[in-house]
């Protein structure tokens, strides 16, 4: 376990963990003297403590997956392979990914434009399951199983109506959306599968939500999809007793001073319950930033502070091309702000006169990067007890859809150090 310490300038808009020595330890050593620190830092400890607690917490009959769109780097993927059931990929690229890094752990493959040519490697690379996104893609697995005489394991994903259960920031479903088949083309879908010798119908795959904070809506969503997944086996004799049901991911984490975070454990017993009325199902998983987002830091040694018409601004080695997070999600980013060691120089270090007359205290300050572009803000207008250039901004919640999502070919500017604890 990790040993909590605050830095000695911690930042109002903290996260609502503190910062581990670790990380601070890990700033400084990494800190030289001829290029200021620009780093993506990854805890793969308490990764594997969050994951090992998450899987722990799951009862009977579950399964967890880990979408790897949220965070793809190997050291992450191997750090939770011997936790997950399997991996989760989005992609033919990911599936190539994956068949490189984690070729031992089943693998599901789900995404909305699938090519042909994405199908038959799927279906020859034997995976654990596709999931079917429309009838025209069901017709040609239908073709491509036959042709390749191969077995295929499908699930069908279904868009819902979900009524107000659905009030999260990002909804996948639930309405009009490119995801998943509509209800009415059920019947159909259910047709050609029976008369489909090569494909195995495993069960029916929901994602409709994304950011989800609250334990209660989550778990109606979890009731509404049981729901509905009985009266369809009611509707279509056909459809066995016995399924799975993938309930996607979605899990949303505070990027904001809350003091928590959506409570798994207390999710979990509340399912627990839920299952025991339903043996006949299995729910899986396919989680992605509620696992990783926690594990990484981003870092930016501070420049250069300046006033410019009435606004202080921090200028930072990065920016939104390393870590869009902030820019794609219209937030103010949680940071902290540790303190540069003064036994830490920097090549053409400005004056003391300078370097003092730049430092800010009991001030508000726009945090922002290097690039040539206004929208290059990764926190606006924030509190800043005290700031020195050569501090460091470390940027928290940063280990998924952060670095992976990022313009990080605009501007030419080197990539960040990746430092894997
Ligand atoms: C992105 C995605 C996930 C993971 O979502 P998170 O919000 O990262 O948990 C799971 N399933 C599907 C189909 C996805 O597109």
């Amino acid at each position: 376990m990790t040993t909590d310490m605050t830095p000695t300038h911690s930042a109002p808009l903290a996260d609502n963990h503190l910062l581990p020595a670790k990380i601070i330890n890990a700033i400084h050593e990494h800190s030289t003297q001829s290029t200021p620190l620009c780093a993506y830092i990854y805890d793969l400890e308490s990764l594997a403590e969050r994951i090992k607690t998450m899987k722990h917490c799951l009862p009977a009959n579950t399964q967890l997956f880990y979408a790897i769109k949220a965070n793809a780097e190997p050291e992450i993927l191997s750090t939770l392979a011997d936790h997950v059931d399997g991996f989760e990929a989005a992609s033919s690229g990911e599936l190539n990914w994956l068949q490189t890094h984690q070729p031992n752990h089943p693998i599901i493959f789900g995404e909305p434009g699938k090519l042909t040519s994405d199908l038959q490697q799927a279906i020859q690379q034997q995976i654990d399951t596709i999931h079917v996104e429309s009838l025209v893609e069901l017709n040609r697995i239908q073709t491509l199983s036959q042709s390749l005489q191969l077995p295929v394991h499908i699930f069908l994903r279904m868009n819902i109506d979900i009524g107000d259960i659905g009030s999260s920031k990002l909804v996948m479903g639930g309405k009009p959306t490119p995801f998943g088949l509509d209800e009415t083309h059920l019947k159909q879908a259910l047709a050609i599968i029976d008369s489909s010798p090569f494909i195995e119908f495993c069960g029916f795959h929901f994602h409709l939500m994304s950011h989800q904070l609250s334990v209660e809506r989550h778990l109606l969503l979890m009731q509404r999809y049981i729901e509905v997944v009985k009266k369809w086996q009611q509707d279509y004799p056909s459809l066995p007793s016995k399924l799975t049901i993938n309930v996607g991911g979605g899990i949303g984490i505070h990027y904001d001073q809350r003091p928590q975070h959506f409570e798994w454990q207390v999710f979990c017993q509340q399912l627990a319950s839920m299952l025991t009325e339903n043996p006949q199902f299995m729910v899986r998983f396919e989680i992605g930033r509620f696992i990783t987002a926690p594990c990484g830091y981003y870092v930016m040694e501070v420049l250069d502070i300046k006033k410019n018409l009435g606004e202080t601004f921090v200028i930072g080695h990065g920016g939104t091309h390393h870590f869009r997070t902030p820019a794609a999600q219209q937030h103010n980013h949680p940071f902290y702000i540790v303190p540069r060691r003064m036994s830490h120089t920097m090549v053409a270090e400005p004056s003391e006169n300078l370097i003092a007359q730049a430092a800010i205290t009991g001030t508000r300050a726009t945090l922002v990067g290097q690039l040539c572009t206004p929208k290059d803000i990764l926190a606006k207008d924030q509190w800043i007890d005290a700031l020195h250039i050569g501090d460091y901004l470390v940027f928290t919640l940063a280990g998924a859809y952060a670095w992976n999502i990022s313009h990080q070919n605009f501007l030419m500017h080197e990539p960040p150090k990746m430092i894997f604890l």
